[in-house]
């Protein structure tokens, strides 16, 4: 097939154990001088203790939650207002850096949050730096274009130029302290990026070679990463294939697998990971193909199968939720009908209608 696609990747990527520390440095770069950290309550006590070292630090929202709310953003973006800050920094997981990618690109504007949020408003044209570091193995958002937050029970994701970060800062010292369940569904989160950027329609060299890598590095890491969380080399590997699933799936986008962990997380409130992670070795065997299976011999796997059964193993090894049972009581209508509806869904490389995807469920009741 003749070669024939488009890349950029426009995030300048500082890499390494101990890396947080050159933010001083990177801010006198950029010639930054008055920032606003969003983060979650495991960082904000960090996050306070910079501020009164360092004056370019001059606010913290540290009370992100799981699943974001708009209504950190709104207060991240008064804090950005009222100290007139020229770069917010998103300090944690996915939900941070998606909070403070929202707050910058709304701090400028003489918009309410909501009005962006619902497509009211178009984002303004000047925006505030962003600096992306991820404290967690899993969503890749240091490196997209995209922010995820939630406004009461509606959970939206929002692809916008807006949102891509101008620095990200991957140190994985920063994720040695994640718990061993989030650390499983992060971790699986960063396997349907790379695996669901490699099968989508919109899939591209470049970001094949991304995927393939991911998803290697997480079958070689990921369970010592759970088991033993203190080990650097398992942590700075997962650290690396987690940019690496940010990476390959920016422009490609991902698919049916994402497309139904927002019901899943909005109906039965699973943690975007292991929500991504309840449907993954499914769609592992739906979507398989002679791609896939190269991507597999290519990371030392027999085939599909294997790859199946060995995200089944990690997932039963956290204890994840698989099963519907696992979920309460369960509208198999309502959740089929809502994932077929998801804009990702059309990414997938096998059509998934609401009778297939039933279908589906029904082999996990
Ligand atoms: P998260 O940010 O929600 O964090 C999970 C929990 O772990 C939180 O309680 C957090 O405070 C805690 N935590 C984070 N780092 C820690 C650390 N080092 N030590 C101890 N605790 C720590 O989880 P996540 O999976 O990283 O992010 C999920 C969010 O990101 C979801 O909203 C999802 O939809 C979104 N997402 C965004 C993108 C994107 O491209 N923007 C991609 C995938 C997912």
């Amino acid at each position: 097939m003749a070669l024939d696609f488009v890349y950029s990747q426009p995030v300048k990527i500082y890499f390494g154990e101990g890396t947080f520390a050159k933010l001083g440095e990177i801010l006198d770069e950029l010639g930054l001088q008055r920032c606003v950290i969003a983060c979650g309550r495991h960082f904000a006590p960090t996050a306070q203790a910079m501020m009164e070292q360092d004056a370019r630090i001059t606010a913290v929202f540290g009370g992100v939650e799981q699943n974001p709310q708009l209504s950190g953003v709104i207060e991240t973006t008064r804090l950005a207002r009222e100290t007139k800050a020229d770069a917010v920094i998103g300090v944690g997981g996915g939900s941070s850096i998606d909070t403070a990618k929202f707050a910058a690109a709304i701090a400028l504007g003489d918009g309410e949050a909501l009005e962006y949020y619902r497509g009211e408003k178009p984002f303004p044209a000047e925006r505030l730096t962003i600096i992306a570091v991820p404290t967690t193995a899993g969503t890749g958002s240091e490196v997209t274009q995209v922010s995820v937050v939630s406004h009461n029970t509606e959970k939206r994701t929002i692809n916008n130029p807006v949102f891509m970060p101008k620095v990200a800062i991957v140190d994985p010292v920063l994720s040695s302290t994640v718990p061993p369940r989030t650390t499983m569904n992060t971790g699986l989160d960063a396997m349907a990026h790379a695996l669901e950027g490699y099968w989508s329609k919109n899939h591209q060299p470049i970001s094949d070679l991304m995927a393939i890598e991911a998803v290697r590095l997480i079958l070689a890491n990921l369970e010592t990463a759970y088991t033993d969380g203190a080990n650097m080399e398992a942590r700075a590997n997962m650290a690396y294939a987690s940019l690496l699933g940010g990476l390959s799936f920016a422009l490609p986008k991902t698919a049916a697998c994402h497309a139904c962990s927002y019901p899943l997380s909005e109906d039965y409130h699973l943690p975007h990971g292991e929500a991504c992670a309840f449907t993954l070795d499914s769609f592992v065997r739906i979507n398989a193909d002679e791609r896939l299976e190269l991507l597999c011999r290519r990371v030392g796997l027999a085939g599909t199968e294997e790859l199946a059964q060995k995200i089944a193993e990690l997932k039963k090894l956290a204890s994840l939720r698989s099963r519907l049972s696992d979920l309460g009581e369960v509208d198999l209508d309502k959740l089929a009908h809502d994932c077929a509806v998801h804009g990702l869904m059309a990414n997938n490389p096998v059509k998934m209608d609401e009778a297939a995807l039933r279908a589906m469920f029904e082999k996990l009741a």
